[in-house]
């Protein structure tokens, strides 16, 4: 448990005391929302702030014996993230116990069958609804007020049994930062031209709309609550997140799925879905809240946020999706401009759809009224089945076990002394989090023909988070059948990306095996915190180069003021990549940074300095644009971040101002159009927003001039970095003697819509020193693939990366493999004094392909002229 936590219930008494109110006011004297905001939740115009929303569930928890309000800890930006408890009150005084039972149920390994009956009959239905993730979605964040007044205060039969029968978790925000930058937006420009129109930044300061795309490798601390939550303590029977979708379809999306889904959870699981989500839709037009759909729109295979993966945790993982307004203000729909979806061909009655809404003007307090619908109605058939429900939690999760014991991959065995050793830690670290059961061998042991060293870690399937396990370390094929191909024949895009395989990822091998493993294992109980070592002697030290965090510790030596320098050659102890460190560094740095980043400084045999050349610390510049930011750019920000990397943050007048190479070493590009970058447009509906929606000071977008200052950057000995699509602009404007081999490309010719695909490298290049020879790149659609234009100038290229000449698929889809067959999926390219390089793969997708890191730490680090010996020039 977080330390840091407190119970709102410890201010009850200073609250009441504020309020002149004794401690145990009636239900009927808490302020409803409206009295308490002084507006209707969802009202036009109006968006209550997540600090005054804090304020109302503090309230309402100190009024109430019904909550129970707990502060989980600060968000991203520091604002208080809170998970709210609803159930009766002699529910909430054994709270723990309930948790007890709960864990029983959703892990019955070991357990007697008197354990289970005895958590059915004693246990309470958990039940965990989140709202306000996406925060331009902002009826959600509203509508919470609402669900959790109503739970406090209501005293009718269905109430009560909800209260009886369920532990309701409420998250009433996921994304708390989100609703204060968005609700400060609205409240700018509402009144003026601007109304309705889109903050400019991300709207999470990271992440911003993929925040939902983070439920596995829990890069945010928010991902983090909600696996504290869901995974670890409580692993609810069912868990539904509150969103909106576009506005021109149904008027809200309910459970279940569409087809594909994603093969191999409980089947319960999905019948689940389909129950709640069918009393949903009855409640919905019992009331005749007109326009609900189920079973189209969102397919079953998305991507591992929480509402996605939570399936395979053996927990109904639901989504709702209301058709949005513009922020807070109304939107007028006109017939016409309604259609259809994804199973859902035309706008008109079907058995999923019986009750069309027709047109008019659109409210978020319509948004409010079916949300509202979606969060009782399934805690109502809960609450009236709690034994059902939880005999079945007991059944998904022993079954589930029962298959992995049965199936054909028995467990996966995971080597600790892979290629990046530490990397291999956190993926263990990554699958604790998901509440997986891991093992650790006590000694070596061989299986399979394969031998592996003591310590190596053991993911037995013969658990009830076997799904999980499957989609996160097996090899995945994403579905290519008639749910995934138009009548045409071309492939439908998936929903996010085709493989989620985090092993793949993070370059971390996991063995499928098919039998028991039967060696001398332990339960890894708590996560893996590695602390280096250090060596002595009067040589200085050696940081391994393959490891990521090496990067790290290299620039926390620098903030410490120590010299470092890269090897290019061999030597004794010492490989091409590795780094050296002066002996001059102050000892208790090295030890400091040795025990933060796990990283062991061995010490050198001998002096390396003929091996190696000095390194400087590069001034790294990062391209930030509007329109609501550019989510590949803040997860880079993480990343560096969380590297210790210095940078600064570019934005038009900079760029266009020019003489960059005179402040900076390495400029980054990441994903993004060349028309968003430059804000030139050849045609309309070519941005997501239309910049004369957008107040003038944020249409972003650096024109020529900036083009003309990145060359003349790259021209005077600057590093031009650029991630995929984001090539276009190098590639059409600097006369690179280079071309993207898929251009225009898709469909049968070529697709690898999120794929892992197999690559060789050049890993004695210092653009690519610390690679593998052989590894995975992850590659999404709108990436690049690049090939030599004959001429004079080709010799200035160098192909680091390239792919291999058949097979190329690791996971997810892959259509047209010769089109990229052989092909370099990273060059650099030599300009004047400086150099481009285009990595057409994603090195740092959503800051999960710990795998290719490297690729843009070595760019960070290695002064540029090319990936050739002008590196070795670097230094100061
Ligand atoms: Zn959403």
């Amino acid at each position: 448990m977080n330390p840091n936590r407190s119970f709102a219930r410890l201010s009850v008494l200073l609250l009441a005391v504020t309020l002149g109110l004794p401690a145990t006011t009636r239900a009927q004297e808490i302020p409803s929302p409206e009295e308490y905001f002084g507006f209707q939740m969802g009202a036009d115009r109006q968006l209550a702030r997540w600090d005054r929303l804090v304020e109302y569930y503090d309230m309402l928890g100190a009024m109430s014996d019904r909550l129970q309000v707990v502060h989980m800890g600060p968000s991203t930006l520091g604002n208080p993230f809170l998970a709210i408890y609803v159930s009766s009150p002699e529910n909430l005084a054994r709270l723990e116990e309930l948790k007890e039972l709960n864990r029983v149920l959703q892990d019955p390994r070991g357990r007697s069958e008197a354990e289970v009956e005895n958590a059915i009959t004693n246990g309470k239905v958990v039940f965990v609804q989140s709202y306000g993730l996406h925060s331009t979605e902002v009826a959600a964040s509203q509508t919470a007020a609402e669900v959790l007044y109503e739970l406090a205060t209501r005293t009718d039969d269905e109430v009560m049994q909800i209260l009886e029968n369920t532990v309701g978790i409420i998250i009433p925000c996921f994304n708390p930062d989100g609703n204060i930058i968005v609700t400060d937006w609205y409240n700018r420009w509402v009144g003026t031209e601007y109304e309705g129109s889109s903050p400019p930044e991300l709207y999470h300061h990271y992440i911003g709309h993929d925040n939902n795309r983070d439920a596995f490798m829990l890069n945010t601390v928010e991902s983090r609550y909600g696996a504290e939550i869901m995974f670890r303590e409580w692993i609810p029977q069912a868990y539904i997140d509150h969103h909106q979708m576009g506005p021109y379809t149904a008027r809200i999306y309910l459970p279940p799925y569409a087809e594909p889904i994603r093969p191999e959870g409980d089947p319960l699981v999905w019948r689940e879905m389909a129950w709640y989500g069918s009393h949903m839709a009855y409640k919905m037009d019992e009331v005749d809240l007109k326009g609900a759909i189920g079973a189209a729109v969102y397919s079953g295979w998305g991507h591992f946020g929480f509402h996605w993966i939570t399936p395979f945790h053996n927990i109904a993982g639901m989504l709702t999706e209301s058709a949005s307004a513009r922020l807070a203000s109304p939107l007028y729909v006109h017939p016409d401009q309604l259609g259809g979806s994804r199973q859902f061909p035309e706008y008109e009655e079907q058995t999923t759809f019986p009750n069309p809404w027709p047109g008019g003007w659109w409210h978020v307090r319509d948004i409010v009224e079916r949300q509202k619908v979606a969060s009782f109605a399934p805690l109502e058939i809960a609450a009236q089945n709690r034994e059902t429900v939880l005999l079945n939690a007991y059944h998904k999760a022993s079954r589930q076990t029962e298959r992995g014991r049965e199936g054909e991959v028995q467990a996966y065995v995971i080597s600790a002394g892979q290629h990046d050793p530490l990397t291999t830690m956190k993926l263990v670290n990554n699958l604790l989090g998901q509440g997986i059961s891991v093992e650790r061998a006590t000694r070596e042991f061989t299986h399979e023909g394969r031998a592996y060293d003591a310590g190596t870690y053991v993911v037995s399937m013969a658990q009830p988070k076997r799904g999980v396990i499957r989609w996160l370390l097996g090899r995945t094929f994403y579905p290519d059948n008639s749910y995934t191909r138009d009548a045409d024949g071309n492939p439908i895009r998936p929903y996010d990306m085709s493989t989620d395989n985090m092993a793949e990822f993070m370059g971390v091998r996991a063995d499928p095996v098919g039998t028991p493993v039967e060696t001398a294992l332990t339960l890894v109980t708590a996560p893996i915190d590695p602390s280096g070592t250090v060596g002595e002697g009067p040589h200085g030290w050696v940081i391994d180069g393959r490891l990521n965090d090496a990067f790290k510790a290299v620039n926390l030596l620098f903030d410490a003021g120590a010299s470092v320098r890269r090897a290019d050659r061999e030597g004794p102890g010492v490989e091409p990549g590795d780094f050296i460190v002066s002996a001059s560094a102050d000892p208790a740095a090295v030890r400091s940074i040795a025990e933060v980043t796990g990283v062991d400084f061995e010490a050198l045999e001998s002096d390396a300095s003929s091996l190696s050349y000095p390194l400087g610390e590069q001034r790294v510049g990062m391209y930030q644009r509007y329109y609501g930011g550019n989510m590949d750019e803040g997860w880079t920000r993480l990343l560096l971040e969380t590297f210790a990397f210095d940078y600064t943050t570019l934005r038009d007048a900079e760029i266009q101002a020019g003489d960059l190479q005179s402040r900076y070493d390495v400029i980054i590009l990441p994903a993004d159009s060349k028309e968003m970058m430059t804000g030139e447009r050849e045609d309309e509906g070519g941005f997501g927003a239309d910049p004369s929606s957008v107040p003038p000071e944020y249409r972003s977008g650096f024109g020529e001039s900036g083009v003309a200052a990145l060359e003349a950057f790259v021209e005077a000995g600057g590093t031009l970095v650029t991630f995929a699509e984001a090539g276009d602009l190098p590639l059409d404007e600097f006369d690179l003697p280079v071309r993207n081999a898929v251009e225009g490309m898709w469909g049968n010719e070529f697709w690898a819509p999120g794929s892992t695909l197999r690559v060789e490298i050049e890993n004695t290049r210092p653009f690519a020193y610390g690679m593998p020879e052989e590894a995975l790149v992850t590659y999404l659609a709108g990436g690049q693939v690049y090939e030599t234009i004959p001429g004079a100038e080709s010799a200035n290229v160098d192909r680091l990366v390239t792919y291999v000449d058949r097979d190329i698929l690791q996971s997810g889809w892959l259509l047209g493999e010769e089109a990229i067959a052989n092909k370099a999926a990273m060059v650099s390219v030599a300009k004047g004094e400086g150099a481009v390089l285009l990595i057409g793969f994603r090195t740092q997708h959503r800051a999960q392909t710990h795998a290719t890191f490297k690729f843009l730490f070595n760019a960070l680090v290695t002064r540029s002229g090319a990936s050739g010996p002008v590196a070795a020039q670097g230094g100061g």
